[in-house]
């Protein structure tokens, strides 16, 4: 037997098929108050969607360790090889709203969640790992001139070409973006990144400053120009619904999870900042290390109440684990849990998807939307109530700072290009040459002023780079 239908404050209701009116022909009676729920509900359905990364799609699963490594960090879940820990993975792409389709070429966001036993792990990277841009003062500069002109209402590639003119920084971003990678055969078969510098510390105090990455079990697949463009008109879900049916017949997608170490004392040393978010740390340097396996499992039940109210911040880390001098990071530290309060508000923390599994004892009170118990006489602190305190034994080791305070320039003495021709020359000769084509195919058009001070980024990417996309555009150099 069917349930009965109720109002939100509980109450059944007689009848959902027909308005309350004066008379057959109407008008609508005020006190009809099932009918104004109704309405006013459906008016609020939607939140204020995320400025970047709307689209998204996410599922839970476990993360197992694979090998010890306790001797770089304390946090419990890396504590012993076997060990399990929940999680929740969102992917989403980035600059397209709510409604768009996914088979773009954009970075795809690859945001992981742990239910730690000692709090919330967030580890909000991406498929790429690094960025567009080092410095946080010009990334809502970045990201204006990848979205909608403010007067037109429609994207231009001539605003992200006349931005990257002046931004060789992006260099090393721009050619994974353009690369066959750029357009992801969904989220199965795809690689993530925690891309930042973080850092892990162990119960002796000693710290290490790490990378994270994420080597997709199912392989790399990309989708061609021609087929990512067909879909975008025939099967815009096409990356949600392929995670979604591919969990549902029990086909779990794995990521091998591995990471690169770095002792505290040799970053000072090292050939460049190993803090600049547009690098990466080559790999003969600083080699893979697998530390265990991430795997997807179960689907949510709901949509909005599980991925869309999925909130991430990078500040949510356990004991053990840190954050680094990554100016983007530093910044993600407060943009992140900044962007939730606006768009959930500040009780977001307390959502189910979002709830630690371990006790949360806070003085926050109040507040849109608690819904817990709210706390007891406590309020304050220090109090002789016996509330929660302070526990110095997870005190973070301290970090020597050094330097003046100032506003320095981003590109003195900052190779932006060497690691972009690194890449361009790791590329086979087909790969390269659908890199420059499609280059080329979105600066066509464009007047000389903004192509040629980026053809001189790519030259100095690598002479080839630049004259391949320069023979393509018909134009020299
Ligand atoms: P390596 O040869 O040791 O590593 C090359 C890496 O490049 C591999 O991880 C490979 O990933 C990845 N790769 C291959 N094709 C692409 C592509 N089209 N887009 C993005 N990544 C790709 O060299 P280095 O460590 O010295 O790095 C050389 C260049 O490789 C870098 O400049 C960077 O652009 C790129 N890279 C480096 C990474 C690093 O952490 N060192 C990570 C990812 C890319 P896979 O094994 O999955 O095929």
């Amino acid at each position: 037997m069917s349930k009965t239908l109720t109002t939100a404050g509980g109450h059944p209701v007689a009848e959902n098929q027909h308005s309350l009116t004066a008379g057959e022909r109407g008008p609508i009676l005020i006190q009809d108050t099932h009918l104004i729920e109704k309405l006013a509900h459906f008016n609020r359905e939607r939140i204020p969607e995320r400025v970047v990364h709307a689209r998204g799609a996410g599922a839970y699963g476990t993360f197992t360790v694979t090998s010890d490594i306790s001797k770089w960090t304390r946090a419990e879940l890396f504590s012993r090889v076997g060990k399990k820990t929940p999680i929740f993975l969102r992917f989403s792409t980035v600059a397209g709203e709510k409604g768009s389709a996914e088979t773009e070429r954009d970075p795809r966001g690859f945001a992981l969640k742990f239910y730690t036993e000692e709090g919330i792990w967030d580890l909000v990277g991406n498929n790429t790992p690094v960025f567009f841009e080092r410095d946080p003062s010009k990334f809502p500069d970045f990201i204006h001139s990848q979205k909608r002109d403010p007067v037109t209402g429609y994207k231009n590639p001539k605003r992200m070409w006349d931005y990257w003119a002046r931004s060789p920084e992006a260099m090393h971003q721009i050619t994974i973006l353009f690369s066959d990678r750029g357009i992801p055969d969904g989220y199965r078969f795809m690689n993530g990144y925690g891309s930042h510098t973080f850092s892990f510390w162990n119960r002796k105090g000693e710290r290490f400053w790490v990378k994270f990455h994420f080597k997709s079990k199912q392989g790399i697949k990309n989708l061609t120009v021609a087929r990512a463009t067909e879909l975008a008109g025939s099967d815009p879900d096409y990356a949600t619904r392929d995670l979604f049916q591919a969990i549902e017949r029990g086909d779990f997608p794995k990521w091998k999870v591995c990471i690169q170490v770095m002792p505290e004392a040799e970053a000072s040393q090292y050939q460049f900042n190993p803090f600049d978010l547009t690098k990466v740390w080559p790999h003969k340097d600083y080699p893979l290390q697998e530390i265990g396996e991430l795997e997807l499992n179960r689907n949510p039940k709901n949509y909005f109440a599980e991925v869309e109210q999925a909130a991430f911040s990078p500040a949510n880390m356990p004991p053990g684990i840190g954050a680094s001098p990554d100016k983007m990071l530093q910044a993600r530290l407060f943009a992140y849990p900044d962007a939730q309060r606006y768009r959930l508000g500040v009780n977001y923390q307390l959502l189910p998807v979002n709830r630690s599994l371990s006790p949360v004892n806070v003085y926050h009170r109040d507040g849109s939307m608690r819904f817990d118990e709210n706390g007891t006489h406590d309020n304050y602190e220090p109090n002789g109530f016996g509330g929660p305190v302070q526990d110095s034994s997870v005190c973070e080791p301290p970090l020597a700072l050094s330097g003046s305070a100032n506003r320095y320039d981003q590109h003195k003495g900052n190779d932006d290009y060497t690691q972009a021709g690194n890449l361009y020359r790791m590329l086979s000769p087909e790969e390269r040459d659908r890199l420059t084509t499609t280059i080329a195919g979105t600066m066509k058009g464009l007047e000389k002023g903004i192509v040629q001070p980026n053809l001189e980024h790519f030259v100095k990417c690598d002479p080839e780079y630049g004259a391949k996309i320069a023979e393509k555009l018909n134009m020299s150099l």
